[in-house]
């Protein structure tokens, strides 16, 4: 079957990554009969270059026109770039934001996936993730904290600040209903997050989740205050399976969950809407300071290809046949620089590329 999928290679090592996913994909169209269409779009640092502006309406338009959107990674170095002279809303950033709001993206899945070859990443102790751990932060993005009204000013001479935190129901049922369903492909677990002790949008989340649950029987649901989870993650993090949660706390806990993991190249992420479409990315940046060296891990953005094709194509078996060959290389000792260790073999970023494509079509 035919599917359209938008290419964003991006700044930095973006175009190298995305490479090596494309070289991944391919593998898995022709191993499994699909057929994969890909137009390449501009976004961030490129697109100043090529347009003058972060994000164009051409862009927009034909990213709404894919099934699904694969990008590698936008933006540059900070200090010598000169896409940073330019005012903020035209830098490379206000390009991602722009079209994330653009395809009304409110749900971010951020998979925490400790492999057991690279447990001596993982800052925890060994006891704590022995066999390594697999859970998933879906995290709401486009609400809350980030989005209500603020202002600062001056209250009896004294400077004051104020932000506001606003839910409202339609807004939790959806990404409640994206996490109940992603519990659904994996182990039939969710943990809602919230501060229900103090905030009244937390006992709306917890409401508004309780109700959505019901449609869901199979999947397990119990509640987690935010400081208590935050606690969970280096404590236990093998009890997890999806955790829900609002912007904000969304926004530390997937950090601190990828801290965790101890290797930034191999972690995927896809941002979704209300229809099936999704903006799939690796969590790392666009590391100007290895671009054009060959030395970037490719596997996150390969994962992030996986997540694509599981989540906005439903083809689940292509998308376990590329887990299974990223597992099956780290498990015969190649590894990127980034997560290289004594007695295994080191790949620049074609190579790994290579070396996933090849057990595919094996
Ligand atoms: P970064 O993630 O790009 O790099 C942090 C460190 O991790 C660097 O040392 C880098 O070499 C290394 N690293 C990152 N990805 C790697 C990979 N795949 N393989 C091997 N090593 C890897 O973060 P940064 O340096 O803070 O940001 C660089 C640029 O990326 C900035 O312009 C920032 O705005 C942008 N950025 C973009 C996104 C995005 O596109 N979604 C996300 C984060 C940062």
């Amino acid at each position: 079957m035919g599917y359209n999928i938008g290419l964003i290679p991006g700044d930095g090592i973006g175009p190298e990554i995305i490479n090596e996913a494309v070289k991944v994909l391919d593998a898995v169209a022709d191993k499994y009969g699909d057929d994969f269409n890909y137009s390449r779009l501009f976004l961030g640092g490129a697109s100043i270059d090529a347009y003058g502006v972060p994000l164009t309406e051409e862009t927009v338009a034909k990213a709404k026109e894919q099934d699904a959107v694969l990008m590698g990674s936008i933006g540059g170095d900070a200090k010598t770039s000169p896409w940073y002279r330019l005012e903020p809303s035209k830098r490379p950033e206000a390009g991602l934001l722009g079209i994330r709001k653009a395809l009304n993206l409110f749900a971010n899945l951020r998979p925490a996936v400790l492999y057991k070859e690279l447990s001596g990443a993982c800052p925890l102790k060994e006891e704590l993730t022995e066999g390594g751990f697999d859970f998933m932060i879906m995290r709401e993005l486009t609400g809350g904290l980030y989005f209500g009204e603020r202002k600062t000013y001056e209250e009896n001479g004294i400077r004051t600040a104020m932000d506001t935190l606003v839910y409202n129901e339609d807004e939790i049922r959806r990404i409640a209903i994206k996490a109940f369903e992603t519990a659904k492909r994996r182990n039939n677990k969710v943990t809602s997050v919230d501060k229900a002790n103090v905030l009244d949008s937390s006992r709306l989340w917890r409401s508004v989740v309780e109700e959505v649950s019901k449609d869901y029987p199979g999947v397990m649901l119990e509640h987690m205050l935010v400081d208590n989870c935050a606690m969970q993650i280096v404590r236990n993090p093998k009890q997890f399976d999806v955790i829900l949660t609002e912007n904000m706390f969304g926004d530390i806990l997937s950090d601190e969950a990828s801290m965790v993991t101890g290797s930034i190249g191999m972690l995927a992420s896809a941002s979704l809407n209300d229809t099936s479409f999704g903006l799939y990315e690796p969590s790392h940046g666009s590391a100007p300071d290895i671009a054009g060296q060959n030395k970037a891990n490719p596997i996150a953005t390969i994962l992030s290809a996986s997540m694509m094709l599981r989540f906005s194509l439903d083809l689940a078996m292509e998308a376990d046949a590329i887990d299974r060959a990223v597992a099956i290389v780290l498990e015969e000792g190649y590894r990127t620089v980034d997560i290289m260790s004594e007695g295994n073999t080191l790949l620049g970023t074609k190579e790994m590329g290579d070396m996933i494509a090849g057990k595919i079509k094996r």
